[in-house]
């Protein structure tokens, strides 16, 4: 921005405003005439503006930063307006983004899980113990424990020849408020990683909205 003065005088119009040191025009005037510029020649102006920006590569970030900075009640409750009002758009708009950057949230996703790794040793030891014990729990002595292990390779081969993680899922749940799946053969399948993500929180949800309604369903050995 040029520099400017200000004597505290009213311009012509009356606007009490600083003035610019080159020409010594009022800002005020300065944005009106601008304004109306911008109103009748808008693909000049629009040429115009995107010149000063290559030229002043950075203002623009600059200037919505203050902007926001200055205001940050106001854009946030604009935001949250305006959120509520494009939800539908939002939500095409994120899921294309993520559809995008799918490979990027595959690494991201990657770089985080093995410093997480790092970070939670116990808890994560102590996660899969669980999980172990659980499975034993609910595999009957007659399951076929050599089928199940070649499911369980195979989902590891799967993820090394993809580059994608795919994990064992059991089709039906082992532990499971109201349902009780089986450590066995036809309960697993391999699915991605983000698969079973989203299967985790459809039930959750289902839960969430539901909590005595569905009945129970628990597996059983083929007759
Ligand atoms: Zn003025």
């Amino acid at each position: 921005m040029s520099a400017t003065y200000f004597t505290g005088k009213p311009c012509k119009r009356g606007h009490i405003a600083p003035r610019r040191n080159s020409t010594r025009a009022c800002l005020a005037c300065e944005k009106i005439i601008n304004q109306a510029y911008r109103a009748v020649k808008p693909e000049i102006y629009r040429v115009a503006s995107r010149q000063y920006r290559q030229r002043n590569p950075g203002w623009a970030t600059a200037c919505a930063k203050s902007y926001r900075a200055r205001n940050l009640e106001k854009v946030k409750a604009a935001r949250r307006i305006y959120c509520k009002n494009n939800r539908q758009k939002l939500r095409a708009t994120f899921a294309a983004w993520r559809e995008r950057n799918a490979e990027r949230r595959r690494a991201y996703r990657r770089t985080y899980w093995l410093s997480y790794k790092v970070r939670n040793a116990n808890k994560i030891a102590a996660i899969r113990r669980i999980l172990r014990a659980r499975r034993r729990a609910a595999m009957p002595s007659w399951a076929d424990q050599q089928q199940i292990s070649r499911i369980y390779e195979r989902a590891r081969l799967i993820t090394a020849s993809t580059n994608v993680v795919h994990h064992v899922d059991h089709i039906v749940p082992l532990c499971h408020p109201r349902v009780c799946g089986l450590h066995v053969p036809w309960n697993l399948q391999i699915i991605t990683a983000d698969e079973n993500q989203k299967k985790n929180n459809r039930l959750i949800e289902s839960l969430a909205l539901a909590p005595h309604s569905a009945p129970a369903l628990a597996m059983e050995a083929p007759a």
